[in-house]
């Protein structure tokens, strides 16, 4: 396959918010657990970064923060749900570079759990300075309303804003950090004399799915992604994952085609919302962790969790294959979610 889009992904400004690497580490004991047939590994994107506890939305901004500082912006501005993961992500990067975050924190999950907007992730948002705003407006209006909002205040007060979409996604530079992961992969595979055919991630607002999809096919080694939706609406988030993918293979090499059957995304468990998890989620969540000590969340990981477990269970992920769990991070909100596992 070309190399072109190496030396272009190279050639794209971006920060350096990763201690390097993340680890790629085998878990023998989820293994054995499933069968022993298939070797099952995490790709630790939840432990790649000090800041406030990483996550793949810190992998996604050393570019969108490469360019809002080329752009003169000294503030983020951006969107998520009350117990977002990226918010946090987009606080912790704007602070760490001398910038400033405003995040508009919707209610996109109809649940009020227990410190629901004190704990976990807004949590760490206002203990990094960040100018958190709770907006209790109706979703499809409050969004937009809220967001504008925080941008012309920025500007009011003399600042240059930076808008960074929901998930750093719908964005020219969304899909780049995942790209750069599969780079990156590639690089530890010939050095540990492993090869992973199968790569399994969570979607919802697409572009890490994206990115990794553009670096399989990029390299051309027939490698499969398999996204599992916790979106709750597949067809949406189908639509935006294979539009980013384009739009960066575009970016990165005009002769990269994405085909509609490079993105696969598996809607069996999403347990029917975002947001919210199911029994299903929750035996996976315990699962990893009661295995290999691997601790996923309710509203993203847990989800991905189940989903690879069933797809080795049922022989989709075939024996003798070598399958890569993408760990997105996330575990902050588990904070906001204790009442979710009852104890006596
Ligand atoms: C945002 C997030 C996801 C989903 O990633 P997208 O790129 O938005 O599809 C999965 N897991 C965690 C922990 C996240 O924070």
């Amino acid at each position: 396959m070309s190399k072109t889009y190496k030396t272009k992904l190279a050639s794209i400004p971006k920060e350096n918010f990763l201690f390097g690497p993340s680890p790629v580490q085998y878990l023998p004991n989820l293994t054995t657990a499933l069968g022993g047939q298939v070797k099952v590994y995490a790709k630790r994107e939840d432990c790649n970064s000090g800041l406030a506890y990483g996550g793949n939305k810190v992998r996604k901004l050393e570019y969108l923060v490469a360019d809002a500082k080329l752009k003169g912006c000294d503030t983020l501005v951006s969107v998520g749900g009350v117990q977002s993961n990226h918010t946090r992500a987009v606080t912790a990067t704007a602070v760490a570079s001398g910038m400033t975050a405003v995040t508009v924190q919707e209610k996109w999950v109809p649940i009020d759990p227990p410190l629901y907007a004190e704990t976990g992730n807004i949590l760490l948002s206002r203990i990094m300075g960040g100018d958190v705003r709770l907006n209790q407006e109706d979703f499809d209006i409050g969004h937009k309303a809220a967001t504008e909002q925080a941008f012309k205040d920025v500007e009011a007060r003399g600042g240059k804003p930076y808008y960074i979409p929901a998930g750093a996604s719908d964005h020219e530079l969304g899909g780049l950090g995942f790209t750069n992961l599969v780079v990156e992969l590639a690089e530890q595979e010939a050095a540990q004399g492993i090869y992973f055919d199968t790569l399994v991630v969570c979607s919802v607002t697409g572009s890490s799915h994206a990115g990794l999809i553009v670096g399989a096919v990029a390299e051309g080694k027939g490698r499969k992604v398999i996204g599992i939706d916790a979106s709750g609406k597949v067809e949406a988030t189908r639509t935006q994952v294979t539009r980013i993918a384009r739009n960066t293979a575009k970016l990165l090499d005009p002769e990269l085609v994405i085909k509609d059957e490079d993105v696969i995304l598996d809607d069996r468990f999403n347990a029917g919302i975002y947001g919210i998890p199911d029994e299903q989620t929750i035996k996976a969540i315990e699962m990893a962790a009661r295995t290999d000590s691997m601790i996923t969340d309710p509203v993203y990981e847990g989800k991905s969790m189940a989903g690879m477990i069933e797809l080795i269970k049922e022989g989709t992920i075939k024996p003798g294959s070598n399958v890569l769990y993408i760990h997105l991070g996330g575990q902050p909100a588990l904070n906001a979610y204790s009442s979710y596992f009852p104890h006596n």
